[in-house]
C-alpha cells in the first residue's frame, strides 16, 4: 500500500470501529478510540485513533481531527505513565507500506519503555492474550484524567 489510494473501509481497525471484531478498550468518546495493541511491542502498548477520519495516513487527515487525535495521544500517554509507571515511552506513527504501515487507518502507538527491556520488533511481536490485554487496558482507563 503506497501513500496514494482510497481507504479500505475492510480493514482491521474499521472492523474493530464497526463492532466486527473484538478489541480490548482503553477509553473512547465520540472521536476517539484508544484500545490494546494485539501485537504488544512493549507491555502496555496501546493504538490510538480517531473513529470518523477516513485518513489512511499522516498526510490525509484533517488539522482539527489531527488535534483531537494528538491530544488523545497525550491524554493516553499520560495514563499509561500513571497506571504502568515505565521509565519512558515512545510515540510511533507510521506512513505506507515502505513507511512500515501494517493497517491503513491513521493510528499512533504509545509504546511504554523500560530501560532493562528490549523493545520486541514492529509486526514481529508475538501475539498477547486477551485477559492480559484486558487487565492493562483496565489499570490504564482507570489512570485516565
Ligand atoms: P502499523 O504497522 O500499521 O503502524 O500498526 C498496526 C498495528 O496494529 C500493529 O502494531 C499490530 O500489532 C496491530 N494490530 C494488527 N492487527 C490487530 C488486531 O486485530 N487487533 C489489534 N488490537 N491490533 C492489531
Amino acid at each position: 500500500m503506497s501513500l496514494t489510494g482510497a481507504y479500505d473501509p475492510a480493514n482491521i481497525f474499521a472492523k474493530i470501529l464497526r463492532g466486527e471484531i473484538p478489541a480490548a478498550k482503553v477509553w473512547e468518546d465520540e472521536n476517539i478510540l484508544a484500545f490494546m495493541d494485539v501485537f504488544p511491542q512493549s507491555e502496555g502498548h496501546v493504538l490510538v485513533i480517531h473513529k470518523t477520519s477516513t485518513a489512511r495516513n499522516l498526510l490525509e487527515i484533517s488539522p482539527e481531527h489531527l488535534a483531537q487525535l494528538t491530544a488523545a495521544v497525550q491524554r493516553t500517554a499520560r495514563a499509561v505513565r500513571k497506571a504502568l509507571s515505565p521509565e519512558g515511552f515512545s510515540v510511533m506513527q507510521f506512513n505506507g507500506e515502505a513507511g512500515g504501515q501494517t493497517v491503513f487507518h491513521l493510528h499512533f502507538h504509545v509504546i511504554p519503555r523500560w530501560s532493562d527491556r528490549a523493545l520486541k520488533g514492529h509486526g514481529h511481536a508475538p501475539m498477547a492474550d486477551a485477559e492480559t490485554l484486558k487487565a492493562l487496558a483496565a489499570r490504564i482507563a482507570a489512570a485516565l484524567d
